[in-house]
Order: structure tokens, then sequence, then C-alpha cells
């Protein structure tokens, strides 16, 4: 059988890590025939809770789980690793200003690039969660200079599935019949999900629907989901948060479908005007472990203009962070 894969969960102890660490041992990420090595990085005061955690996954006998290394040092969390998910980040407290929240993040993501820079695996993937995702990820990759600039990722794949599924109630149709979706930008307020590239039956999604719905209902019901959520459950998403860190890793490494794509967050190359360097949502297939930007798509005005404004937030988050001396 195959020899197992190290994977590296940050944050492990927390509400995305306990919904994440089962359904990674029971195989749903890299497939039933892969075993992995968990390994859970957390700040020293929730090693205890992580332990917990740890033992539940003893309890469930997983076959593919060939072991579990729990610790508060990242330089040993990420030694040898292929899969990193970075989970835990600084949650943004009252009163707290961007400056502050980038900041404490950077205090994070900082020496975990350069613990994957010293140490992982030839064939890294990292994926960052924890927010603001997308710049948390360009910190962490500006730490590991090493490391091919496009191993680096940022989670869009909730927006993109939320997106997915409000379209599909909207048109009556199967989740599985929409495709070509994409969500441009920043994992935040102005994300733009994008219904003239998405299609159902193979006629844009955009056609289907008024441009009062698309406008006034889908943009802002994909974007502000997340409040909605913790509004009625009283605790943010958790369960949907980690699913879309499953397919996204999954779908990295086992590739798109002929004929669609999904959302990433990639390193850009400039690609539909977005600054090369920034990492932002784009339309991606995969293929051997490597994402690819999809080329050509039309994007109208009101897309541009979309667009460009969710680009512009990361070029301000950029410029913040590069004022703080972060990158
Ligand atoms: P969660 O597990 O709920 O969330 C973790 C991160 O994921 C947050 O930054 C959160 O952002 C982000 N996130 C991204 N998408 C979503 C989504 N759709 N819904 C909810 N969250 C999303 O946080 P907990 O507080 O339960 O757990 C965090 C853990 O991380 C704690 O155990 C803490 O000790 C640990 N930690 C570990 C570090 C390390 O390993 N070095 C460093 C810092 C923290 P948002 O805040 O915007 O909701």
């Amino acid at each position: 059988s195959k020899p197992p894969v190290k994977v590296t969960v940050t944050g492990a102890a927390g509400q995305i890590g306990y919904a994440l660490l089962f359904r990674i041992a029971s195989g749903q990420m890299l497939g039933p025939d892969t075993p992995v090595t968990l390994s859970l990085l957390e700040i020293t005061p929730a090693l205890k809770a992580a332990e917990g955690t740890a033992m539940e996954l003893d309890d469930c006998a997983f076959p593919l789980l060939s072991g579990i290394e729990i610790t508060d040092n990242a330089t040993a969390a990420f030694d040898g690793t292929s899969i990193a998910l970075l989970v835990g980040a600084r949650p943004r407290g009252p009163g707290m200003e961007r400056g502050d929240l980038l900041a404490a993040n950077g205090g994070i993501f900082k020496p975990q690039g350069q613990a994957i820079n010293a140490g992982a695996a030839d064939d890294i993937k990292v994926l960052v969660v924890g927010n603001p995702a997308n710049t948390n990820s360009l910190i962490a990759r500006s730490h590991a200079p090493d490391v091919p600039a496009d191993r680096f990722s940022a989670m869009m794949r909730l927006d993109h599935n939320r997106a997915l599924s409000q379209v599909a109630k909207k048109l009556g149709v199967s989740v599985a019949d929409v495709t070509n979706m994409t969500v441009w930008g920043n994992h935040s307020a102005t994300q733009y999900p994008d219904l003239f590239n998405a299609r159902v039956g193979g006629r844009s999604v955009a056609e289907q629907v008024e441009q009062e719905w698309l406008e006034s209902t889908l943009i802002p019901t994909v974007a502000k989901r997340g409040a909605a959520i913790i509004d009625a459950r009283g605790a943010s998403s958790a369960a949907s948060a980690a699913n879309a860190a499953i397919d996204h890793i999954h779908t990295w490494v086992h590739g798109t479908p002929e004929g669609d794509w999904t959302t990433a967050g990639v390193v850009s190359d400039g690609s539909y005007g977005v600054p090369e360097g920034l990492m932002s949502g784009f339309p991606v297939t995969a293929e051997n472990g490597q994402w690819k930007i999809v080329q050509g798509l039309d994007i109208n005005e009101f897309s541009r203009g979309r667009i460009d404004k969710s680009v512009a937030e990361l070029v301000d988050e950029r410029d913040a962070i590069t004022g703080l001396g972060l990158i």
C-alpha cells in the first residue's frame, strides 16, 4: 500500500478543525487509497483540547489514519508535510482596526511560511482558510521563497459552493447541473460571483435569471451568508467551511472535470487585469496537482466593475502589509 501523506492542520482545536480532521482521516480529502498522518498545530493553551480531538480520532479507528502528532512548534508541524491547511488565525476583536488585525496575523503567517520553506515536502500544497485568507496566504507565501508561488492558495471554495447552491435553488435544478462558476477577487464582502460565465443546461445562468435578482439577491446573499449563519446558529459556519477545504484539496489533487472549472484563490500572473502577485479568486482548472487560471473568458462591463472593486481591496491589503513590514 501507499506510504502515508503528512497533512498539517493549524488551529486544529478550533471549530473548523473539529469538522475537518475526521473527514481527512476517513479518506474524503485524499481518497480511499491514501493513508494519512495528521499533524495538529495549536497555540500552547489549546494543546490539551487538541489532544482531546486526537483521542476521538483514535476512537474512530480509521483504517487510513496512520498517526497523529500534536505540537505548538511550527517547524515540527510542517516538517515533511505535503498538505498544509492553515486554519488558525487571529479573529477580529472588538474595536480592532484592520492594521492591528493584519499585524496579529502577520505574527502567525510569517513564521508558518518560514517553517514551510524550511521543512515541507517537495510536493507541498498550502491552503489558507484563516481570515483574511487571501492576504494571510500572501504573507505566508512571501516568507517561503524556495517554494513555487503556485503551491500557495486561499479558500474561495465556500463562496463558490454557496453560489452554486443559490443558483440551483433559483433555477430548480441540481447543484451538479450548475457548472463553470467563478467567484472573483477577495474572500470578503466585495467578492463577485460571476453568473455570466456560469452555465446551466449549456446556457449562461445570467440569461436565465433577472439582472435584478443577480444584483440585489444573489450577490449579497452569497457575500453575507457567513453573517446569516452566525445569526441563525449562534456560531459561525464550521462544517461548510471544512467541507469547502476538503473540496479545494480534493480538486487540487484529483483535478477538475473536463469542460468545467472551479474557484480558488491563487497567485495572479496578471490575468484579467489582476495585478501580478496578488492572491485572488480566479476560475481555475487543476491537472496533475497544478492549478491553471482559465483564460479568455468574456468579462462584461458589469463584471469588470465588480472585479476591479474587489481587486482594489486586495491591493489595499497588500499595501497595508507592505507598510507594516510583513512582506
Ligand atoms: P474557527 O475554526 O471557527 O475559524 C478559524 C478561522 O477560519 C478564522 O480565521 C475564521 O475567520 C476562518 N474562516 C474562514 N472561512 C470561514 C467560514 N466560512 N466560517 C467560519 N470561519 C471561517 O475558529 P476557532 O476560534 O474555533 O478556532 C481557531 C483555533 O485556531 C483556536 O483553537 C486557536 O487556538 C487556533 N489558533 C492557532 C494558531 C496556530 O496554530 N499557530 C494561531 C492562531 C489561532 P473569521 O475569524 O473571519 O470567522
